[in-house]
């Protein structure tokens, strides 16, 4: 049985609340704290040097196009802009899903797709200098094939205009529509990334439409997909909101038999005071005993740390999981 005080019970959006964070497990180092000095020393972090930064921006700005990066309030925005990387995200920046960890914003009548976005991100992807990119989309339940469609499209023109570029896409789980997932395969991009995002448990708190064994079915239907040759599949996990390590274990198990090659695992914060508590911060050891389980499974690649992200340094994760396989 769970104990339920393990949850919390509020309401999902709840206006005025103040933002309260736990309490920081070590003694508080006033020189290095962040605002009232809640966080860790484990998530401090030194600003990154470079000029790249404002550049970025302008490509992404000039193109029109938005970036989970900012849509989200990545933590790493600043360091992987810098570094000249950036996390695509098409089909608008409102999402017809209202999630209890994220901060893109609901809408239920999101802007009718823009058919040149696919050669703006591809323009995007070329003045970046990218090799590897990572396209994320907002979910489009409105759509008949979620989006699935205007994706492939995106994925064929980064192609046709970036030679020897790898793709990462990051999807939706296009509500169960194993015909939509086909489109989105049969434009074989390298990597294939849906993210799980919590333990079963937590699932009905944290997402909203999703559920943990649509996810697990979604992955596993990528990996046996009969356009798949070579192609890798990641999922992704946040934790900190409150699930337990033994539950997280059974997590990369049951990721482990959909046959996943690659696990993120970072740490959850709370982006605005309208979204889930954070309920713990994992330490670095944590992160790095889920790593060696994940190893133990016999996962490709276990990124794991209170920073990680799903598309964080994915240039790197996929050369090092291509060195595994
Ligand atoms: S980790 Fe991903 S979403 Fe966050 S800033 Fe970097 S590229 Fe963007």
């Amino acid at each position: 049985m769970l104990n339920s005080d393990r949850f919390d019970n509020t309401p999902k959006v709840k206006k005025h609340r103040p933002n309260r964070l736990p309490s920081n497990p070590e003694i508080v180092d006033h020189e290095k704290a962040v605002g009232p000095g809640r966080f860790p020393s484990w998530l401090h972090r030194k600003l990154p040097q470079g000029s790249n930064l404002l550049k970025t921006g302008q490509i992404i700005e000039n193109n029109r196009l938005h970036t989970v990066c900012e849509e989200a309030k990545c933590p790493n925005l600043l360091e992987c802009w810098s570094k000249k990387t950036a996390t695509f995200l098409v089909m608008g920046k409102e999402c017809t899903r209202s999630c209890g960890f994220c901060d893109i914003d609901f809408t239920k009548t999101p802007k009718e797709l823009e058919p040149d976005e696919p050669e703006r991100v591809a323009d995007s992807v070329k003045k970046l200098g990218l090799k590897h990119v990572v396209i994320t989309m907002v979910a489009r339940d409105d759509l008949p094939d979620g989006g699935a469609r205007h994706l492939a499209n995106v994925i064929r023109e980064v192609r046709g205009r970036n030679e020897n570029i790898t793709l990462e896409v990051l999807t939706s789980d296009f509500a169960g529509n194993f015909d939509a997932l086909d489109i989105i395969l049969d434009a074989q991009p390298e990597i294939f990334n849906h993210n799980i995002e919590t333990v079963r448990e937590l699932t009905p708190r944290v997402r909203n439409k999703a559920t943990y064994d649509r996810t697990l079915q979604v992955l596993k239907y990528a990996k046996s997909h009969r356009k798949n040759s070579g192609m890798l599949v990641k999922s992704g996990l946040m934790v900190g909101l409150g699930e337990a390590a033994t539950q997280v274990q059974e997590t990369l198990r049951d990721l482990s038999n959909a046959k996943c090659d690659i696990i993120t695992m970072g740490q959850y914060l709370q982006p605005n005071s309208h979204k889930l508590l954070v309920k713990s911060f994992v330490t670095p050891e944590e992160f790095k005993a889920y790593e060696v389980y994940g190893y133990s499974l016999g996962f490709k690649h276990m990124y794991c740390g209170p920073f990680v992200r799903s598309s964080y340094n994915a240039d790197v994760v996929i050369q090092q999981t291509i060195k595994n396989v």
